[in-house]
């Protein structure tokens, strides 16, 4: 899968992209991320990218232009595959493991990060859907797009150890949440791990398990 992140902040990935899991899932050649730079597209000598409102108000508002040819040239990098784009805004339809187990089978995602008071809306126009990932308010689209980035490549098959590990997590069936987990050691301070976890009873095991799955 290939995943291309257009933003004015391309510096903010390189740890969350190369760390843990989503740094093997690209030594494992599952997942290319490809970081766009916004300014590369902005306007003029000064590479504008935004401007004020129409109608007046707050803040600036990112252009049409610069953001459309950034999506239209992140869809010719991979012309041979579907892209999906993905703008990311807090007007969006709220980002869940569902939708991310539905991304993590395309083929190609260009994620697109807004700004300042947020993007053109003619943008829209230009993308498949709009994700929000809760209903507060960040500063950008980054953050947003590292954890729809996350939550894609972990469900990439291949990506995690276990096979089956994304299938028993939370949320995996839509409602269920995952049964607490216990290591060592057997007692820290006066807190106990729960007698059935040490029996050896693989039966008694997954019945607690499911107990206390909610
Ligand atoms: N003025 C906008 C509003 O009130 O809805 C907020 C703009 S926000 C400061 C700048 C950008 O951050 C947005 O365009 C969007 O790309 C991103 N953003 C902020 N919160 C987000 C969220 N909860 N989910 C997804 N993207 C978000």
């Amino acid at each position: 899968m290939t995943i291309q992140i257009i933003t004015l902040f391309p510096e903010m990935f390189e740890g969350v992209l190369n760390t843990s899991m989503l740094r093997k899932a690209q030594e494992k050649k599952l997942v290319d991320y490809g970081l766009i730079n916004l300014r590369d597209y902005g306007i003029g000598p000064r590479k504008q990218v935004d401007d004020t409102p129409y109608g007046g108000g707050d803040g600036m508002v990112l252009r049409p232009e610069p953001l459309v040819v950034a999506i239209e040239d992140a869809r010719s990098k991979v012309s041979n595959q579907e892209s999906e784009v993905i703008l990311l805004t807090p007007r969006g339809a709220v980002f869940t493991q569902a939708d991310a187990r539905e991304l993590a089978k395309c083929s190609s995602l260009i994620l697109v990060c807004g700004r300042y008071e947020g993007y053109d809306e003619r943008v829209a126009k230009f993308v498949n859907r709009q994700v929000s990932i809760g209903d507060y308010v960040l500063t950008g689209g980054e953050l947003p797009a590292m954890v729809v980035a996350d939550a894609v490549t972990r469900l990439i098959p291949g990506v995690l150890g276990g096979e089956t590990s994304a299938e028993l997590e939370s949320f995996s069936d839509g409602v269920a949440k995952e049964h607490p987990h216990y290591t060592r050691p057997e007692q820290f301070r006066d807190l106990k791990v729960p007698e059935v976890l040490i029996s050896g009873n693989h039966e008694a095991i997954a019945d607690w398990r499911k107990k206390h799955s909610v």
